[in-house]
This record gives C-alpha cells, structure tokens and sequence, in this order.
C-alpha cells in the first residue's frame, strides 16, 4: 500500500478542518501567556486573521512610510531576517555595505568630499534626528565651554510643524524647544523675523525638506542666507540641521537645481528616512554629517570589527540589519535613473489627484504636492455647515481608504485639513478610483438634509 491509500486516521492534526481544531474552536487568552502550547497552524492562523482586521496598508494614503517591495526584496528580507545590525564583526559585509549605503547618499547631497564626511543607518528618522540633535548639542557645549560660558540653555529653533520627533529631542535632552509659528503668509519656516527667536544658546536651526503636515519645502537657502545675515550683525554662527526625512530623497531626484543640501554651507547633519522614500519597509533612517569635524569625537563609542575597532554613534545597540541590504538592493536595483522615475511617477500621481480635488466645489488646495508628492486641503468656507472633513475620512474610511483629517499646528489650529500622501505602488488606476470614491462620498455628505453628529476620532494624523 502506498501512504496516500492508508486509510485516513480520524485523529490526524493535518486531516482536522482548520478553525475546528482545540484553540481554534475556542479563543486563546489575550493578556496572559496561555497555559500551553498551540500547534503551528493554529498560532499562525490566528495571528495572520488578527492582523487581517488592519487597514491595507496599500490602501492607507495617510503613511509616508513603504507599504511595496518587489518580489527580489521580498526574499532578500527573508533571507537576511536574521543579521543584527550591531554585529559589524560577525557580518563585516552587512556593516561594509551600510557604510556604502550612507556614502553614497552624503555624495547624493552634495557633501563637499564624501569620503570625508561620516553616517550611519539608524532605526528611522527620529533616531537620525536625535544623533543630529545631539551632535549639535554637544558641539554648541564645546564651544561654550571653550571661552568660559555657561551651557545649560541651550535651545533649538524650527518651525511649529515640525515632526513629533524634535519634540521628543528637545524633551529627552533638555533643550528648550523654540516655534516659529506658520501662519497663512508664511506657510513654512522661511527665515522671516529668525533674529527674533536666535540667540547666543541656539545650538542650531531645524530645516525642514517635505514638512509632515503639508509635504511643503522649507527653502534651506534662504534660512541659511537669513542665518548668515544674523552672523553679520551678532557674529553667531549657527549650523542647520535638514530633516529630510522624506524630501532628502525626493529632491536629489525631481528637483536636482534646488540647492538644499550640503551645497548650502550651513547645513551641518541631514538625516532621510530609508523607508520613506528611500522606498524600504519601516526601520531604517540615514543621518549624514558633512565632515567629521561636525560631528564631536565624544559622543563616539568603537565596536569590535574584523579585530579592530568600528566608530558607531546609535541610541540602540541590537537593530535589524536586513532593512540596510534591502536599500542597497535599490539603490543597484533602481540607480538614480530609476530612482527618478519612481518619484517622478509618484509626484504626476500627486499633481493629477490635486488637480482633480481643486476642481471639486466642497474643496480648496493648501498645496499642490509639486515638493514632494504630498498635499492637503481644506473645505472651501461656506461650502456647508452638515459635514466637516473628519466625516468624509469615516465615509472614506468605509471604502478602505485611509484618509486623515487633521489640525493644522499652532496659531492655526482652528483649520483642518486633509492629506494624501502618494507612495511608490500607489499607480495612476488606483488614483481613479480613489477619485470615484471621493466624488461618491462628497456627493452623498452633501445630499443630506441636516447636520451630522460630531465624528468619532478619524483616521487618525500620521506624523
Ligand atoms: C516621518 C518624519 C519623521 C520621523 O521619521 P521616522 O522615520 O518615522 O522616525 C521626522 N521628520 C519628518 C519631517 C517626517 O516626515
């Protein structure tokens, strides 16, 4: 008798109907380790049907972060699952190629001599803006201390949209935290009345490349020519620090004249996050310095490496090193060509969705997504009293669609907007139909007679 003419054993795990079978008839403790083992299949299934109730992550249009990696990625990452990041000596290639991965993108910025500057990959951008936090920080410190002058307040400068992260810098560091507010005549942080909020305890000024909120540019050069006008008058010297976490590599690609970047002699430290627009799946973040020199040798720490010692500057020690393999994997994979066309693709998605959006009455463009591919808009005044813009993300929200209703910062908190943030994978057909939909939603809020009840909390704001 071959094994497949045996007669079926009623007992067999595999022969059970899957969902019938002990743990899966019943339901598993949800807040203390249960008593005993489970089989695989049904850990996994029930993981896998858990997470299921998640949004689809393609479809989440409030996310910067990548929701698609081609199938060659998708093995790499499997393949690699298992490198820690911090073990330079025992994958010495993993650590050779992170130090490419920032080489390459310091020459992408325009550092003055690549080899000269130094990087690393980090767990985001938060992280990357920390350790360029920190680098200014410590650099004012030395400074200071050289002639004789107090160091404990120290403050940092930036715009009142900017990313949750420098919040959490200036909180974790004790660094007093300085907003320009934005306004409706300066929708970024441009330099206008800088003077006002810098003094002799700034250790540098944030610059913003795709502010979170709207994806606008903050024009680096222009900061940087009202810095050196603040140098003139006081003799302050004060370094920029780019947070590039998306537009550090939107720009190098789709608007290579705008200067930015190390060409701009005030920028210090720029930081992008990998899985942005670096086109990687979430954990990895870049932060370049642009010589040695700026970032202070203290705050180094060496770790063994082929027998010798490698400079790491990290907040964490153990870290995923796959996410590292699978930007070099674009960045052979892509080339800037590729890279080009990728963002190119993303911002034509963008400027058409915007188009389309300015077109309709209920609505008007905060911006277009000609920075990066990102824009928001508000409800035009007077369009109605029934339905505000957190009502349509719920009806959006039915359709699968995550769209994220939000106020804007400080000083303009009275006014919502929402946002579409348009990633590699989010292709001119599905923008269509998301246009359908919205027609469909706006047209449906509008024909009804009165007015809804306040919504619950939308779709939530994606920093
Ligand atoms: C997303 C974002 C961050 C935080 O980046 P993570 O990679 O999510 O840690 C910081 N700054 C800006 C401008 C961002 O858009």
């Amino acid at each position: 008798m071959t094994p497949e003419n045996q007669p079926s054993d009623p007992n067999s795990i595999e022969l059970n109907p899957i969902f019938a079978r002990p743990g899966e008839a019943t339901a598993l403790p949800k807040t203390r380790l249960p008593e005993e083992e489970s089989l695989p299949e049904t850990a996994y299934q029930i993981v896998h049907d858990e997470a299921m109730l998640d949004g689809n992550a393609r479809l989440n249009l409030a996310t910067f972060v990548g929701t698609w990696m081609d199938d060659h990625a998708q093995r790499l990452y499997l393949e690699a699952a298992d490198k820690n990041m911090i073990d330079k000596d025992e994958y010495p290639k993993t650590a050779e190629i992170e130090t490419r991965c920032w080489t390459m993108l310091a020459d992408l910025w325009h550092a003055p001599s690549p080899e000269g500057t130094i990087g690393t990959s980090t767990i985001g951008s938060s992280e990357a803006a920390m350790l360029g936090g920190l680098a200014l920080k410590r650099r004012w410190q030395q400074a200071r201390r050289a002639v004789g002058k107090p160091t404990d307040k120290p403050n940092l400068v930036m715009s009142s949209a900017v990313q949750v992260c420098w919040e959490k810098f200036c909180n974790y560091w004790d660094v007093e935290a300085r907003y320009v507010p934005i306004s409706e005549d300066h929708k970024v942080l441009d330099g206008y009345r800088l003077e006002d909020y810098v003094d002799e305890n700034t250790i540098g000024v944030v610059a913003i490349l795709g502010v979170t909120y709207t994806g606008m540019y903050e024009p680096v050069k222009q900061i940087a020519e009202a810095l050196d006008r603040i140098q003139e008058s006081t003799g302050l010297d004060i370094k920029i620090h780019v947070d590039g976490a998306s537009g550090a590599m939107i720009a190098p690609f789709i608007q290579p004249d705008l200067e930015w970047d190390f060409r701009v002699e005030r920028v210090a430290s720029i930081n992008t996050s990998g899985h942005k627009y670096g086109l990687v799946y979430p954990g990895l973040g870049w932060v370049v310095w642009r010589t040695e020199e700026d970032l202070p040798e203290d705050l180094i720490f060496k770790v063994s490496y082929l027998g010798g010692d490698m400079p790491t500057f990290a907040l964490n020690f153990s870290r995923p090193g796959a996410q590292v393999l699978l930007q070099y994997y674009l960045f052979l994979r892509l080339g800037f060509e590729g890279y080009r066309r990728v963002q190119q693709n993303s911002q034509d998605v963008a400027t058409y969705l915007s188009s389309e959006i300015a077109k309709m009455d209920a609505f008007e463009l905060w911006n277009d997504g000609t920075d990066i591919p990102v824009f928001a808009w508000r409800l035009k005044k007077g369009h109605t009293s029934n339905w505000n813009l957190y009502h349509l993300g719920e009806r959006l929200r039915t359709k699968g669609w995550l769209v994220p209703a939000y106020p804007m910062p400080d000083d303009l908190t009275d006014l919502t907007v929402q946002r579409i943030v348009v990633r590699n994978g989010f292709s001119h057909d599905l923008a269509e139909d998301f246009l359908e939909d919205l027609r469909a939603e706006v047209a449906y809020l509008d024909s009804l007679d009165g007015p809804l009840p306040s919504p619950s909390a939308g779709a939530g704001f994606h920093h």
